[in-house]
């Protein structure tokens, strides 16, 4: 401000001065004038900052437009108008931020004379504002035209944003010519004053959002440092770039500590892969935003599980700019419900699985038709224990009995408690009935040695009742029950004992049954029904006929001719097959006399032993009798016996075996490949013939590996001296590969069937 006090633009006396229409003449704004002008628009195209443009816009009022001065004023937050731009004499640029109130400005606008949308203020008409608002007044002489400039006359143009509201004022004074502007002159300044207010407009709304974005980013900020759940903000690369308070605590690391790493770096490795994934498929625009639960690594090792939330902030081409997540600490929950869990998969007083948890176990495996085995362990009289001991102690013995079982299962089963005294092993993987059994003799045994339970040394017997997985079991209380079933027998017959589950056995007979056994009972006794079917055995070299084998029917008087499978696991059960095999021993001896010089008929008769006549000390007389009565051969007759007999048997069993094969009787191993296979039956039994069981012939044209199976039983019978039989061969390719594997002898449907 001068010392004067006035106002700088409003000069010298008024001239009664004719309102000029622009609008009217617009269109005559000559060459240079308008080349002037669009530079100027060109110009402030350029620019984005707004005091740039107002002193453009002021500079080409005075340089394009030749006035002496021109300044504009703009409105303020305050609701002033303020000035902000000025070009003119010296000294007037100290004008620059004077405020005058709006008020003012729009009486100001208001007394002015209308030049279309221009004002003009005349010194000399609007005498009475003239004392408030000049200021200043540049000496300059009135010319004697009409038209003449008084030093006070100001042109005012209006600035408005689109709402009409009036955002600013551009005035200009002192036309260089002395006089009047003329139409071209207000043309233009309408022009420059539409460029104003879009300048001033531009920047005011880039203002609002400024502050706006300003005002949201510290209201954000204030509550990422505060919030009590953990907040990072993460780069596309995986770099943390700003961790809160809440974050660090939780981690144990430092705030600075974390914005070192990534945060791969302290994601737990088990989610590492998942998490990497999301946050893959974020980075790439698949998804906006994630949510998963984690587990951190702290600083000092220890894990925290944690809810993530996390989302993309994205630029306008839709790359990711930074990454804000969100981390709730869960631990706490997690542990809760890890607890409730354990509670309710655990017995208490062991803390072994209970019957849910291995139910769940069971139903898995299943599910994925993995075999197992179930073994159902008894303690036996144990409430008698229990009773006598007290409570106290009979929970130590349980401990102890927990404690001694678990250290004698095998690697990879589980040991459970489902009930007071009731414990159950899961054996995973194939499991069959003698492989069952073993394992429970061996539970049976660790038992026998003394517990310790304070000064007490009790030893305890245990019931077993085991049972395999079969392919119809969905349910895993279908094979619990199974064995529990066969526990109900292992204590029937005296405890202390293992009994695997054997549908004939643990199912209540039905009459059907009964009728069948019956039968059966009459066949055996009467001798008639009861037949030896004859099936040849070929050699591999010519297919000429070796040999037979006789195989058991049954003419059943109603039913007719019963195949073994409809009557032979009731034969074994109700121990008919005793005497129904020393039938078939005399069958097959005759067969073996009637066959003697009949080169169809091959040299041999093998007949079939059931484990059940061995170990009476029964078989050597019963075949030496035979032998004589039939004036058979001993080298004429052959006796299989079953792989899972043998590998089974007692030691008695195994002497008479001997005996029989020392008579010159060949003992054939039956099934190969089905039981155990066990090389020590090879080595220390007296067997002349493996017989290669049908389910490894059957495949063998299309599984390598069961081919290769085969090829080197075969070598190791070869090298044993042990003739090999392939069972079952039913096509030309399956004898060929049996063939060219060295085997010696075949039998099957290909060569013929059995026949009476
Ligand atoms: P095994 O001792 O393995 O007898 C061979 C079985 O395979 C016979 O079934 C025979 O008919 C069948 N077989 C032979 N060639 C082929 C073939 O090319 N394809 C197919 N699919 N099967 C073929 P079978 O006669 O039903 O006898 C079944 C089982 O019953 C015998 O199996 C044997 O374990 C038992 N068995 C039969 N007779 C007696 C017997 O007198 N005493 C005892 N203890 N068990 C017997
Ligand atoms: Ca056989
Ligand atoms: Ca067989």
């Amino acid at each position: 401000m001068t010392t004067s006090g006035r106002d700088a633009l409003h000069i010298g006396a008024l001239c009664e001065t004719p309102g000029v229409n622009a609008r009217q003449s617009a269109t005559t704004v000559d060459r240079s004038l308008l080349d002037g002008v669009l530079a100027v628009v060109r110009e402030l195209g350029g620019s984005s900052e707004l005091g740039e443009a107002l002193e453009l816009i002021v500079g080409a009022a005075a340089g394009v437009l030749g006035f002496g001065a021109a300044a504009i004023n703009v409105t303020t937050p305050e609701g002033d108008l303020r000035v902000d731009a000025v070009v003119g004499p010296p000294g007037v640029e100290e004008l620059l931020g004077t405020r005058r109130p709006l008020a003012f400005w729009r009486e100001l606008l208001e007394a002015a004379e209308p030049w279309g949308e221009l004002r003009f203020f005349s010194h000399e008409r609007d005498q009475s504002l003239v004392d408030q608002f000049t200021t200043w007044t540049p000496p300059s002489p009135v010319g004697p035209e009409p038209d003449a400039w008084h030093p006070e006359d100001s042109l005012l143009a209006p600035l408005w944003d689109g709402e009409r509201q009036l955002v600013g004022v551009l005035s200009v004074d002192q036309p260089r010519t002395g006089r009047r502007p003329d139409i071209q002159q207000c043309t233009v300044l309408e022009v420059f004053a539409g460029q104003a207010a879009r300048a001033i407009c531009d920047a005011q709304a880039r203002q609002v959002a400024h502050a706006h974005r300003l005002e949201v980013e510290s209201r954000w900020r204030l509550a990422f440092e505060h919030s009590p759940t953990g907040g990072a903000l993460v780069a596309p690369d995986g770099r943390m770039t700003q961790v809160n308070d809440a974050y660090a605590a939780m981690l144990g690391y430092s705030r600075d500590q974390l914005v070192q790493m990534t945060f791969a770096d302290i994601t737990h490795p088990d989610d590492l892969p998942v998490n990497i994934q999301l946050f893959d498929e974020l980075i790439a625009g698949k998804r906006d935003s994630y949510q998963m639960e984690k587990r951190y690594v702290r600083a000092d090792g220890g894990v925290v599980s944690a809810l993530l939330h996390v989302g993309a902030i994205r630029d306008e081409a839709g790359a990711v700019q930074t990454i804000v997540s969100q981390i709730s600490d869960i631990t706490g929950r997690k542990l809760a419900e890890e607890r409730r869990a354990y509670q309710l998969t655990h017995d208490p007083l062991t803390g072994l699985p209970n019957r849910v948890q291995l139910g769940d176990e069971l139903s898995r495996s299943l599910a994925v038709r993995q075999s197992v085995g179930v073994l159902f362990c008894d303690i036996d009289r144990f409430k008698t224990i229990n009773d006598s001991l007290g409570r106290q102690a009979g929970d130590e013995l349980l401990l102890a009995v927990a404690q001694r079982l678990s250290q004698v299962i095998p690697s990879g089963c589980t040991l459970g408690r489902v009930g007071g005294d009731e414990f159950v092993v899961l054996a995973p993987g194939d499991y069959d009935a003698p492989k069952l059994r073993r394992l429970g003799d061996k539970l049976v045994a660790a038992m026998r040695e003394p517990l310790a339970v304070g000064t007490f040394r009790p030893t305890l017997g245990v019931s077993i009742g085991a049972a395999a997985s079969v392919s119809w079991h969905q349910h895993p209380d279908d094979l619990m029950r199974d064995a529990e079933h066969a526990l109900l027998r292992a204590k029937q017959h005296g405890r202390g004992l293992v009994e695997v589950y054997d549908p004939h056995r643990d199912h209540p007979s039905t009459l059907e049954d009964l009728q069948l056994e019956q039968a059966l009972r009459l066949a055996v006794d009467s001798g008639e029904g009861v037949l030896a079917y004859l099936q040849p055995i070929v050699s591999l070299v010519d297919e000429s006929v070796v040999g037979a084998e006789s195989l058991m029917r049954w003419q059943h008087p109603e039913r007719g001719l019963l195949l073994p499978a409809d009557f032979l696991p009731m034969a074994e059960d109700s121990g008919l097959i005793v005497p129904l095999g020393w039938r078939m021993l005399e069958l097959s001896a005759q067969a073996a006399a009637s066959a003697a010089g009949d080169p169809k008929r091959g040299e041999w008769v093998a007949v079939n032993v059931s484990g059940s006549q061995l170990g009476r000390e029964l078989l050597p007389a019963a075949v030496r009798r035979t032998l004589a009565d039939n004036d058979v051969a001993p080298h004429r007759l052959h006796i299989e016996i079953t792989e899972t007999v043998l590998v089974d048997a007692s030691q008695q069993a195994i002497r008479e075996v001997r005996e029989v094969a020392d008579m010159g009787v060949s003992i054939a191993l039956d099934d190969f490949g089905t039981g155990y296979s066990s090389l020590s039956l090879l080595r220390d039994l007296p067997i002349s013939v493996v017989k290669i069981d049908r389910s490894f012939i059957a495949p063998i044209a299309e599984d390598r590996r069961t081919a290769a199976l085969v090829r080197s039983v075969v070598a190791m019978c070869n090298a044993l001296g042990i003739s090999t039989v392939a069972e079952g061969v039913e096509t030309r390719e399956q004898l060929a590969l049996v063939r060219a594997f060295g085997c010696d002898h075949a039998q099957g449907y290909l060569f013929g069937c059995p026949e009476l």
